[in-house]
């Protein structure tokens, strides 16, 4: 059955899966969601011990019914490829009893690459399928891991350009030698003199700039955004929590049924979604245990019921989940007002106009599948030792908090049920935290003499991608003013130009 989409604050307009990743925002300014979520549709045995880019197919094709199987299989294979450094793509690692499904053996060593390796080809055959002739230029707004990994998969795709600002003085330096030594003639990344908060208004001031997408339009270009938002990013999300049920299934690990729960450290909410839509295709999920660090709002959500964004923001261990709005939070808001989206539009504006909303409890009725809980900075730091301790498992600090947010909700309700927890960093990304929580002795050592000092502890082998920033050429080395990121789109584009 066709699957279409529309807007969580619209007048209920459909579109395909195709316009809706080529749009990636509603005009409205709401989130494109599908009318059903479609059943799988077969059993999960059928599934079991199926390579990654099968069981991605299968799932992929229920969401994205208007691309042909050839297109969709192409954009798969294209995707889950040797980027990956494991064929499994998606491995599942058992620990203290619980499973660990790594998402992170992709180009970057973080989970964005599940989705990010996918998007660009799913945005160059929507194009193509709606006759879109411009070339795709990607402008992005980075604090650092988005914009690397939306940077790895767009690079060399044809038919597509991106351009990358990030505040100069505003990212780790691992975090900015990982842009500026990208390969690909289709890349630019900019740093500018501000920080991120100027770097995410000077792109949306470009988006919304009627002469540039004029002078674009005349030289065969378009914008388009990557953000989490875009369901080209949310639907492949939901393939590895189908293929780790399928696969614990294979290993023998659960039975056939036997229903699982599953802990995701989250930040903007998509990678939750994600197994909420898998729970609801059908994936005998009980429980989505939704672990934050200090920047806690969702745990306070989920337990009043009121969302309020009005506090300080914390700089924690675990940067990617320091967010105080998490704006696929309203797909799911939209989902439990029964898909009115007045009703969505409504709260959505109270969020933006005073920081806070506050849901029915008829709403909060429907959350009792959710979970939420929190880890500060020390309990965190603690469940890095304390795994690598008790089982020589390095987990990052994401993950951690998952891990010890985890922990809290087994003393809570004594619930021993098989669990996935989403590891979504290697370790080697977030290695000065993690060492540190191991040995704070460790601090004394350069960032390179931590790396190998963690692949000697942990016995495991340096990641492709921490191996070539060691050596690899800077390539981009443009810094401008928060003024001039037109001008600079403009050089790199070739636009406007006077001679
Ligand atoms: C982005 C990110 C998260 C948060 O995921 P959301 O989908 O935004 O909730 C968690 N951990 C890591 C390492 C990330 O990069």
């Amino acid at each position: 059955m066709e699957v279409l989409y529309s807007s969580t604050r619209g007048d209920g307009a459909k579109i395909t899966a195709s316009q809706a990743i080529l749009k990636g925002l509603s005009e409205d300014g709401g989130l494109f969601v599908p009318d059903h979520i479609p059943a799988l549709g077969r059993p999960m045995q059928e599934l079991a011990g199926r390579p990654y880019q099968e069981v991605a197919y299968e799932v992929m094709k229920l969401f994205l019914t208007d691309f042909t199987e050839e297109e969709l299989k192409t954009c798969i294979e294209r995707a889950y490829d040797s980027k990956f450094d494991t064929d499994e793509i998606a491995p599942v690692k058992e620990a203290e009893g619980a499973y660990y499904l790594e998402l992170f053996h992709g180009s970057t060593i973080a989970f964005k690459d599940m989705a990010l390796s996918i998007l660009p080809h799913l945005m160059i055959t929507s194009a193509k399928k709606n006759h879109v002739k411009n070339e795709i230029v990607i402008l992005t707004a980075t604090s650092g891991d988005t914009g690397k990994a939306a940077l790895a998969g767009f690079a060399g795709v044809e038919g597509t350009r991106i351009i990358v600002f990030y505040p100069k003085n505003g990212v780790s330096p691992i975090q900015e030698k990982q842009m500026v030594t990208q390969k690909g003639d289709n890349t630019y990344v900019v740093g500018i003199r501000g920080n991120f908060d100027d770097a995410q208004n000077g792109v949306k001031a470009l988006f919304n700039d009627r002469e540039l997408a004029q002078e674009m339009e005349e030289a065969g270009l378009q914008f388009s955004s990557a953000n989490s938002i875009n369901i080209g990013r949310l639907v492949p999300q939901v393939v590895y929590y189908v293929y780790a049920y399928a696969k614990l299934l294979h290993g023998g690990r659960i039975k056939d049924n036997e229903k699982i729960n599953v802990v995701v450290p989250t930040g903007n909410f998509g990678n939750i979604l994600a197994a909420f839509y898998a729970k609801n295709m059908g994936v005998p999920i009980a429980k989505l245990i939704c672990a934050s660090n200090e920047n806690k709002v969702l745990y306070d959500f989920f337990t009043t019921g009121r969302y309020d964004r009005n506090r300080e923001f914390v700089l924690t261990s675990s940067p990617s989940m320091d967010i105080l709005i998490s704006s696929n939070l309203e797909r799911l808001i939209y989902r439990i007002a029964g898909e009115d989206a007045g009703k969505t539009a409504e709260l959505m504006s109270a969020l933006s106009r005073s920081g806070s909303y506050e849901i029915t409890e008829q709403m909060r009725g429907q959350l009792a599948d959710f979970y939420g809980n929190y880890a500060d900075e020390k309990e965190t730091a603690k469940r890095i030792r304390d795994m690598y301790e008790s089982s020589g498992y390095i987990l990052d600090t994401h993950t951690a908090v998952a891990s010890a947010v985890y922990g809290k909700y087994v003393a809570d309700t004594g619930d021993t049920a098989p669990t996935v927890i989403a590891s979504t960093a290697s370790p080697f990304k977030f290695t000065r935290s993690v060492m540190n929580a191991i040995d704070s002795q460790y601090d004394a050592l350069s960032d390179f003499e931590l790396v190998d000092e963690l692949s000697k502890i942990g016995r495991i082998k340096v990641p492709r991608a921490i191996e070539e920033i060691r050596t690899a050429p800077v390539v981009h080395d443009h810094v401008c003013e928060k003024t001039e990121m037109k001008a600079a789109v403009k050089r790199f584009l070739h636009i406007g130009e006077s001679v």
